[in-house]
């Protein structure tokens, strides 16, 4: 396994790789969700590339970039037994050199949900992520529905800038107890982490209340709602319903459906999200 940082490092190892090449990017703090979409990249093409990068400007001027977790040591030796050929971790200088002004936006599919919550989150993450693209030169890309806007936001941007690559979007890796697999479950404290597994209760009785015909959005709302707000350690910050493609918000459930959430629990939070349909 290659570790390399910088551009010229990565170029020469890139150019050693022949035939298809699997790209998985992280910012590290690796958990069974990260390996799940290295596991697949490996099962789908010859080599396999990592990245780990905390990118600085997909977070908020309030939010955790100084305290995301990391442990590089800990993450290589996660890699190594998955016969990863090469892991980039560039530095933030690396990524916007000085006076860097060039930016990757999506436009409507970055309005709502996280991009509302979040703004410029996206913009970072789609810069970032087209710059991963073109450095590493991947045959396929590998992204986890954990992330639901993201994966969609980045497939847009696939097709919009015509990337030779196809996206690949991975199951979400659970907890026993249902909770997502996140780098930032580390923050949570035990009575925090013990509550936080309503997030996929909630949306499992979603998932049952359709499955069993329902297909008005209220009352999949009330339901959620009811078992969230029973939990007193979770702040919702919203439960949205929308459409699977546009995610546009929608009242009545027809077509594929997304529902996500985003909760607080202390000041850590959480999203999560199911599909219908
Ligand atoms: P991150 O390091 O949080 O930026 O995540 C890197 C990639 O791993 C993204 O494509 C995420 O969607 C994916 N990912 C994160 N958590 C999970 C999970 N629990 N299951 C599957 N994929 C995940």
């Amino acid at each position: 396994m290659q570790i390399v940082s910088s551009l010229s490092d990565l170029r020469t190892a890139r150019l050693s790789l022949e035939g298809k090449v699997g790209l998985v990017p992280t910012m590290g703090y690796l958990h069974e969700g990260h390996l799940s979409l290295v596991r697949q990249a490996k099962a789908e093409n010859q080599h396999v590339i990592v990245t780990i990068f905390v990118n600085p400007t997909q977070f908020g001027p309030s939010e955790d970039l100084s305290k995301y977790p990391r442990d590089l040591e800990r993450d290589l030796n996660l890699l190594r037994p998955l016969g990863v050929d090469v892991v980039w971790t560039p530095t933030a200088e690396i990524m916007y050199p000085p006076s860097y002004q060039t930016w990757v936006e999506v436009e409507a599919l970055t309005k709502g949900l996280e991009g509302a919550m979040r703004p410029g989150h996206f913009k970072g993450v789609t810069t970032v992520v087209a710059k991963l693209f073109n450095a590493t030169q991947p045959t396929k890309a590998y992204f986890g529905q954990k992330d639901a806007q993201q994966a969609a936001v980045i497939r847009r941007m696939v097709l919009d800038l015509n990337f030779p690559l196809e996206m690949v979007v991975c199951p979400t890796m659970r907890e026993a107890d249902g909770l997502a697999m996140s780098s930032r479950n580390k923050y949570l404290n035990e009575a925090e982490r013990k509550a936080a597994p309503v997030l996929f209760r909630a949306l499992s009785a979603a998932k049952e209340a359709y499955e069993a015909g329902e297909r008005q959005v209220a009352a999949l709302r009330e339901k959620m709602m009811s078992m969230l707000t029973a939990e007193p350690l979770a702040q919702v910050q919203y439960v949205a319903f929308t459409d699977f493609d546009t995610l546009e918000e929608v009242e009545l459930i027809q077509g594929k459906l997304l529902i996500s959430l985003a909760v607080f629990f202390g000041k850590t939070r959480l999203i999560d999200n199911i599909v219908l349909g």
